[in-house]
């Protein structure tokens, strides 16, 4: 029969990656703790409309890559494509703003987007993010920059740079459209077929188009920052200030948008070099969504956040990020007996709190020994009959191949003082 392989775009994490995946979960759980944020998990089903009214219909994500279909029951469904709007609608959902007035809330988890597989774009793949909801300071987009910031440096990531752009906000979006408009209007034959229809539907995403003539054209734009209202602008003004003070390095990059149309006021991106992705790579994006939390039916709360991809920040990391694993001892299974005695020993250490492989079959001492090698045991025990006898092990220590005999009730002090 042949055999039957994972869906196309889809991949496995399989044992051997997981010392990575575990070293960078570890890292952002414990920074994101340390500036309050308590995780959240939100379901990878949601309603199709959630991401139809959250991100906007007339993005790529939910115009092209989006996994919907209707459940036998006939509710319109999709798997999330990004986790922000499952957030904010759980936040909604749970009144959670009757608890307190600000919420921090982190998540790491999978998306799917149906794009086209590539390396280091998958259909599944995987973000974790940070939203900082009720906080319309913009002391909150700079404290939230500088935790990405301190995040990817944790990571010992280099060279990275930070871009923030403001997109202003309800004020500011229908004179800078306009002028958008005006501005392709004269050179829609140097669009593509895409963005001619954006102009009509959604013009700011014209400056995010790939395609090369687009990409001329975007270059002499209007900028954004000529349009920003006095709120806006204050804002701004106001982010770059703190961050001034922080010392955190940015650009400002004026023509920058992002792809999900829930963004006001200040966005921002990390950028990195990587071999893998190319020269210049999105690690982190991020930005303000004042709206959001109204548009999913909640009371108007000013609300930022950012995500990374799992898998493309671990292309950027060396060999050396990676989750060491603790110690191991082996119980080898040696005469009369051995197994009983080997694995009575393993349960009543496993208690104890050590990690303990056993050898499951008798076998010679050698070829146990090179099993507690391939386990990367640092310790075997040896649980012969002989020391059995006298209320005791052999010691054996993996690397030096020195042995010792211990006394049973001496074992786990000797083992905690290996450690
Ligand atoms: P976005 O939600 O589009 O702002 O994406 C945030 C981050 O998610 C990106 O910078 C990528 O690191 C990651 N990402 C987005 N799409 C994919 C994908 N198809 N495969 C892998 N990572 C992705």
């Amino acid at each position: 029969m042949n055999r039957l392989k994972c869906v196309k775009g889809m991949h496995d994490v399989l044992p051997q990656d997981m010392p990575k995946w575990h070293f960078l979960e570890d890292s952002y759980r414990e920074l994101v703790e340390r500036y309050g944020y308590v995780e959240i998990r939100t379901p990878v089903l949601e309603p199709l409309e959630l991401f139809v009214r959250g991100i906007g219909e007339d993005t790529d994500i939910v115009e092209k890559e989006m996994y919907a279909f209707d459940d036998k029951g006939g509710a319109r469904l999709a798997l999330r494509p990004e986790g922000t709007a499952s957030v904010i609608r759980s936040f909604v959902q749970h009144n959670m703003h009757a608890l307190q007035p600000v919420s921090k809330l982190y998540y790491i988890g999978p998306m799917f987007r149906r794009e086209r597989p590539a390396k280091g774009r998958y259909r599944q793949f995987y973000q974790a993010g940070a939203e900082l909801i009720g906080v319309a300071d913009p002391a909150a987009d700079a404290e939230i920059i500088d935790m990405a910031v301190q995040f990817v440096g944790a990571l010992g990531i280099e060279n990275v740079k930070v871009q923030v752009n403001s997109l202003g906000d309800r004020e500011t979006r229908p004179a800078y459209r306009k002028a958008l408009v005006e501005h392709f209007t004269g050179r829609t034959e140097e669009l593509c077929s895409d963005c001619v229809r954006r102009l009509d539907t959604n013009p700011l995403r014209v400056l995010d188009c790939k395609v090369e003539g687009c990409r001329q054209v975007a270059a002499g734009a209007p900028s954004v920052l000529d349009f920003l209202a006095e709120g806006a602008r204050e804002h701004f003004d106001e982010l770059r200030r703190i961050l001034d003070r922080n010392g955190t390095p940015y650009d400002v990059v004026p023509r920058m948008v992002r792809g999900l149309n829930y963004y006001t006021r200040t966005i921002f991106e990390i950028q990195g070099e990587s071999k893998d992705l190319g020269a210049q790579s999105t690690i982190v994006g991020g930005g303000r969504y004042d709206n959001l939390v109204e548009e999913l039916g909640g009371k108007s709360t000013p609300t930022i956040g950012f995500a990374f991809g799992i898998e493309r920040l671990l292309l950027m990391l060396g060999d050396s990020a990676r989750r060491e694993r603790r110690d191991v001892v082996f119980v080898a299974a040696i005469g009369e007996g051995g197994l009983d005695r080997a694995s009575s020993l393993a349960r009543d250490l496993r208690r104890s709190g050590f990690d303990v492989e056993v050898p499951y079959a008798m076998g010679s001492l050698r070829s146990q020994l090179k099993k507690a090698d391939r386990a990367g045991a640092t310790v075997a025990l040896i649980a012969g009959e002989d020391e059995a006898g006298r209320g005791a092990v052999t010691l054996r220590h993996m690397k030096q191949g020195s042995q010792e005999e211990v006394l049973l009730t001496d074992l786990r002090s000797r083992l905690e003082a290996l450690k």
